[in-house]
């Protein structure tokens, strides 16, 4: 832990800094091995363009934790060390695939960007103008999720819109 480094951080304790990221550090495996099943199990219209999209996700995620765990190192603390420590951690819900169609899968993936959103929001404001590089980091992340959540939903839209089309179709 770097003294100077840490000394800049001011109005927070840094031990509540280490727990609000190792929280976060637990969402991102989850999420990270959310998009990574789904996109294995992912059944029905137009799925291949949701694998482009899950897998791409599974590999931001990975990445969110890397940046989060390297974070926490960085202030003194540990990263949690147990896959178990991910479930009782995490602030989102691990939402299990259990209806394999594109559609159902989008939704749960949805909700977790929803999630990420608002956890990401929390700890944006939560270190502002306090400790800068937590702030810059998370702030980075928050656009990633935000980005996932939009590129999910137009796909779910545009899904939906082409099931209904058919439906005309078909009549
Ligand atoms: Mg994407
Ligand atoms: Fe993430
Ligand atoms: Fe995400």
């Amino acid at each position: 832990m770097g003294k100077r480094g840490n000394s800049i951080i001011k109005g927070l304790e840094i031990s509540e800094i280490i727990t609000m990221l190792n929280k976060a550090y637990a969402d991102e495996w989850l999420a990270y091995y959310q998009y990574f099943i789904e996109s294995k199990i992912i059944k029905g219209i137009m799925k291949d363009a949701a694998i482009v999209e899950l897998t791409q996700h599974a590999a931001d995620e990975l990445r969110h934790a890397t940046m989060v765990a390297d974070r926490i190192i960085q202030l003194g603390g540990t990263p949690l060390t147990h896959p178990q420590a991910w479930f009782t951690h995490a602030n989102c819900a691990y939402e299990e695939p259990k209806d394999f169609d594109v559609v159902a899968i989008l939704n749960d993936a949805i909700k977790g960007e929803q999630c990420a959103i608002s956890v990401y929001s929390k700890l944006a404001d939560m270190t502002k103008d306090k400790d800068i590089i937590t702030y810059n980091m998370v702030s980075s992340i928050l656009a990633d999720e935000v980005e996932h959540e939009e590129d999910l939903q137009a796909l779910h839209d545009d899904i939906a819109d082409f099931i209904t089309d058919l439906k005309k179709c078909v009549q």
